[in-house]
């Protein structure tokens, strides 16, 4: 593949430099939006946005073949940029997940497909996804009817910037990538009252301590010891002034899990030791439910990952691929394959640092004020893993289209 191993990133980079200027936090992607729109229009693409949700989706169809879906996730989060690099944020967000990377990274590679057509046949569907940072972009751009003016793609392939990989490599691993997070945030609800007469009211913060140091034990005693899992209460919030017991106490319980066993198991015990703890302490009202983040597992495809691993390593080469550990933190790309039914894979890649903030200890990554990929390394190597990825899915992928036309 030594025609893209020279991916001129010039054009790309000043596109990068745009959006990272222009960052927006989810579901407000709204200029992201148009601009990417604007670009794939003047490609010659099927373009189509929503009315209710950000977010652009755009077909590329080039004959007989398979449908192959490209995702790049487009939102940023609310940080105030720290890097002092040139192109630095306008607004009061920050790309400092890359995801400015990932939606230049997929424009790239539709000009390279647009260049190379003659090479290849089957449709491209280019899905540029808001809202991934809350864990529910994926669901809401599904839910808005956007795919139905689109052909349902055979197989969805993504791909997250690294600043922990090695610059111009790539990684992932077959079955379980990326961890499932839940987040339920609890209320109790009870008399408060004077701290001086604690017989007479119902006292939430002892309430919650106990249940707090009880919810601990769920990693420790309840998941089997040979599964990984992480239960943390992030938040806490009751009261006001010493002197008065509080009459309403909430809580945040976040979890992360590798299988939907644990996944579910993990939730019945928050809320049977919740429950359980509230009437041990005589609380009268239910304790509140509210199940307010849920990214999914992100479950690599045995097959497809065999496929999309053998592309990455003739495209950089074997010594440059790694076999990456399970990851603790989460992303709803998994929502794809599930709701289409269909196989999807999901790699790293590594961007190296911008030389602005090469010299940091500890290097900065992801959501670190001062993460600045090194522009030209990151789109480069974006590029060429998707094109790579891209064309192999495109030869290889069995197609409901093709056997259809058997
Ligand atoms: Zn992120
Ligand atoms: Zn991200």
């Amino acid at each position: 593949m030594t025609t893209l191993t020279a991916v001129r990133t010039s054009p790309l980079r000043a596109l990068y430099e745009d959006f990272h200027r222009h960052p927006e936090v989810a579901f407000a992607e709204h200029r992201t939006t148009a601009v990417i729109a604007d670009l794939l229009r003047e490609r010659g693409l099927e373009v189509t946005t929503s009315e209710t949700v950000t977010g652009v989706v755009a077909t590329l169809a080039n004959g007989k073949g398979p449908v192959v879906a490209l995702r790049a996730d487009i939102d940023a989060l609310p940080i105030s940029e720290q890097t002092g690099v040139r192109y630095t944020s306008e607004t009061a967000a920050m790309h400092a997940c890359g995801h400015d990377v990932h939606i230049t990274s997929l424009i790239g590679t539709i000009d390279r497909l647009l260049a190379e057509r003659a090479t290849w046949s089957g449709t491209v569907v280019a899905i540029f996804q808001p809202a991934e940072e809350v864990g529910s972009g994926a669901r809401a751009q599904i839910a808005s009817g956007i795919f139905a003016d689109h052909p349902a793609p055979d197989v969805v392939l993504g791909q997250h910037a690294s600043g922990a990989l090695p610059p111009g490599t790539v990684g992932s691993r077959p079955a379980v990538l990326q961890a499932a997070a839940d987040t339920w945030q609890v209320t109790l609800r009870g008399d408060g009252g004077h701290a001086a007469g604690p017989h007479k009211t119902m006292d939430l913060i002892v309430l919650a301590a106990a249940i707090v140091l009880r919810l601990q034990t769920i990693v420790s005693r309840e998941v089997p010891p040979n599964e990984t899992a992480v239960v943390s209460v992030g938040t806490i919030h009751a009261g006001t002034v010493s002197n008065i017991l509080p009459d309403e106490l909430t809580f945040t319980v976040n979890a992360r899990s590798f299988t939907e066993d644990v996944r579910a198991l993990i939730e019945r015990a928050v809320k049977r030791i919740v429950v359980a703890e509230a009437q041990a302490s005589g609380l009268q009202e239910e304790p509140e439910f509210e199940h307010i983040v849920r990214f999914p597992l992100n479950v690599n495809d045995a097959a497809t990952y065999a496929v999309v691993r053998s592309a990455l390593e003739d495209e950089f080469d074997a010594e440059s691929f790694t076999v990456v550990d399970p990851v603790t933190g989460s992303e709803d790309f998994g929502e794809f394959g599930t709701s289409f039914g269909v196989p999807s894979v999901y790699w790293f890649f590594g961007t190296g640092l911008a030389e602005e903030v090469a010299d940091r200890v500890p290097a900065p990554n992801g959501h670190s004020p001062w993460y600045a990929p090194d522009p030209e390394i990151a789109i480069a190597t974006g590029v060429r893993a998707l094109t790579a990825v891209a064309l192999r899915a495109l030869r290889e992928t069995g197609s409901r289209h093709s056997a259809q036309a058997l």
